[in-house]
């Protein structure tokens, strides 16, 4: 435990301490729980998982209350931004959100598909940190940044650089801060069609966590025991009640091939997965995480399908949620 998380662990224990003399108070037969508030505020930016270029993987996350947001990929913003604007869920243009509300991007890698908005708005964005594993930061300057596929905004790379964007790496291992924001992460990589690497990030605000998963295939089909390490990191947080949302992908219906799958899960897939973290968590735990289901692939029969196969499968009793773009989740 680090020492700058010691104050906050310390109000913690008081509103805990404050909570149980309010349930002292509470007349007989009144529930045992007192609901907590929320911990993250969550715009959907994007939310499906290709062709349709206006609503592309993109989630705009901070800590309840808060307009310090991290944008976790970046598939479309503008759209995104647009409907959030349109239905009120800020009080500010599309344009002031952008380029002063987002004070980072956390970017799971580097496909087109979640990092065309990003790339598209840079000329009107602000300076700020793109955060990322090494690989996928390697792919923005190398492949975007490089005055061929686009200036570069970037700060290195093909002359001159322009340095909007800090290019950060995050490595494995213990959590760090994010600048400009109070949220911390801590970055797990993922396997996205062998050897392709992808991410998944563990925000955290205080005590609350909130877990996105970038693409990734299941551990059996990909060969690998990444999902598995995520899953033993974040079992405890499950059964402590930490946890307040998990984010992840379901790309194709169960009848695609599985060697057509290209690093993706299918229902049955995020159900073996759910299941093994269901195993790291302990015998109901995960009922109380609401599952937030992203990058459905179009058409929309696909996405209706997928809806439907996890409906009928989720034999753990589970909370799924599917987001909209522009419309505020809480958690
Ligand atoms: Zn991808």
């Amino acid at each position: 435990m680090s020492l700058a998380r010691t104050p906050a662990l310390v109000s913690y224990r008081l509103r805990r301490a404050f909570a149980g003399l309010w349930l002292g108070l509470l007349p007989l037969g009144a529930p045992a729980q007192v609901p907590s508030r929320p911990a993250f505020d969550v715009v959907p930016l994007g939310v499906r998982g290709g062709l349709d270029e206006s609503n592309l993987s993109a989630y705009l996350v901070a800590p309840a209350g808060s307009t310090a947001y991290v944008c976790l990929d970046a598939g479309s913003l503008r759209t995104g931004l647009d409907k959030a604007v349109a239905d009120k869920v800020f009080a500010v243009d599309a344009g002031v959100v952008l380029k002063t509300y987002i004070k980072a991007y956390l970017i799971s890698h580097a496909h087109l598909d979640h990092v065309a908005g990003l790339l598209l708005n840079a000329p009107d964005d602000n300076a700020k940190t793109i955060y990322g594993l090494p690989s996928c930061l390697a792919t923005l300057q190398n492949d975007y940044f490089n005055w061929r596929a686009w200036p570069n905004f970037g700060n290195a790379g093909a002359p001159p650089a322009l340095g909007k964007y800090r290019l950060q790496p995050l490595t494995p291992g213990p959590e760090v801060a994010l600048l400009e924001t109070t949220l911390r992460v801590r970055t797990f990589p993922l396997s996205h069609a062998r050897p392709y690497e992808s991410a998944a990030f563990l925000l955290r605000s205080q005590n609350s966590y909130l877990l996105y998963v970038g693409d990734t295939g299941a551990d059996e089909l990909e060969q690998s025991h990444q999902l598995q390490a995520l899953w033993q990191a974040v079992g405890p947080l499950v059964r402590a009640g930490q946890l307040k949302a998990l984010f992840i992908e379901t790309s194709y219906a169960n009848e695609q091939p599985e060697k057509l799958l290209f690093g993706h899960l299918t229902p049955a897939r995020l159900m073996q997965e759910l299941a093994a973290l269901g195993q790291a968590a302990g015998p109901g735990a995960l009922r109380a995480v609401p599952i937030v289901i992203t990058h459905r692939k179009p058409p929309a029969s696909n996405e209706a399908t997928i809806a439907q196969q996890l409906a009928v499968a989720n034999a753990l009793g589970m909370r799924m949620l599917y987001p909209v773009q522009g419309q505020r989740l809480q958690f």
